[in-house]
């Protein structure tokens, strides 16, 4: 059934790829985005685009009538957060909860939401499962977290047929869309602006974490498994119930490895040197992602590490080529 859809967020990474699949799959889209960190020529063929706040932009458009939102704009930098709370407290809890009204109030049905593995915190057990206790480490956790309740609480309420997917490492690319964040922290972009040549080393944050070669050790997602989960999520929502799910390849890779399979895919030697570990990162994510798997019938097709470093390395390149 095509399906009437805000995407908040639309110009991002994710959410640019999530708006491209579901135009694909025969949904309308409109995407709201304040191209904060957005890039207006990132908004997907074949969308109507509304620049403005996820709360507000999309709070006007809901009287149109739309049978859901799917909302990943956010604040997203874990450094941030720490030294600027406020930002990740009014940006993305409060947003979200004045976003939920508009749901609310408009009798909109369904809502997908981008949470994140930063909502545990340290895990004490990997893989990580849904059930697992919640200690953010960083405000963008505790955000993330916050904001979750509150969907918990206004399904129960209002009736409103909600999903929670929490993201483990998100990479790779679909197309011409990709990740080209101005401010990029992310491991496998980095490591690729070396082999670019824009970048002379790529730091390995740690190397006496209890891993195998003492690394810190992630679970890595191609970008189009990830957004199909959103698509299942919206078939599989049920009225009046918040749903959680995990979403990872249940396997993890080393820092030492990403940046091996990065030497192997693009040629280049890729020098890296040390650097101190980043405050709060844990040495082990993992997901458990059973209960995608069982309840949206959800499987990762894209899960060797090479494809998804390839698949970015291809999007740098045609980037720079222009
Ligand atoms: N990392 C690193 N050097 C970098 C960026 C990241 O060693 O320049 C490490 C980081 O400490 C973490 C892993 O790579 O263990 C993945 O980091 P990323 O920021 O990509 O994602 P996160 O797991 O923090 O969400």
């Amino acid at each position: 059934m095509a399906l009437k859809l805000i995407v908040t967020g639309g110009a991002g990474y994710v959410g640019s790829v999530c708006a491209a699949r579901l135009i694909e799959s025969g949904h309308e889209v409109v995407v709201v985005d304040d191209l904060s960190t957005g890039h207006a020529d990132a908004v997907p063929d074949g969308a109507r685009f509304v620049e403005g706040d996820a709360a507000e932009a999309t709070a006007s458009l809901l009287g149109e009538g739309f049978d859901g939102v799917l909302h990943f704009a956010a604040k997203s930098l874990v450094g941030e957060s720490m030294t600027d709370p406020a930002k990740y407290w009014h940006g993305n809890v409060l947003t979200s909860i004045r976003l939920l009204d508009a749901m609310r109030d408009n009798g909109t049905p369904r809502l997908v939401f981008s949470s994140t593995a930063a909502t545990y915190g340290e895990p004490e057990s990997s893989p990580i499962r849904e059930t697992a206790p919640t200690q953010p480490t960083n405000t963008y956790g505790a955000s993330k977290l916050a904001i979750d309740h509150a969907i918990t609480s206004y399904a129960r309420a209002h009736g409103l047929a909600a999903v929670s997917l929490r993201y483990f490492n998100v990479a790779g690319a679909y197309g011409r869309y990709g990740e080209r964040h101005t401010t990029e922290t992310h491991l496998i972009p980095l490591v690729l602006q070396v082999a670019s040549g824009d970048r002379e080393q790529v730091q390995i944050f740690g190397d006496d974490y209890p891993t195998e070669d003492g690394t810190a050790v992630r679970d890595y997602i191609h970008v189009v498994d990830l957004a199909d989960a959103h698509l299942l999520a919206l078939q599989h929502a049920v009225a009046g119930e918040h749903r959680i799910y995990n979403l990872g390849n249940g396997t993890g890779f080393s820092v030492q490895q990403v940046i091996q399979t990065c030497r192997d895919v693009t040629g280049h030697p890729i020098p890296a040197t040390l650097a101190p570990r980043r405050t709060g990162d844990p040495a082990v994510l993992v997901a458990a992602s059973d209960r995608a798997r069982e309840e949206l019938g959800w499987k990762p097709e894209r899960a060797d590490l090479s494809g998804i470093v390839g698949d970015a390395w291809r999007f740098a390149q045609e980037r720079r080529q222009g």
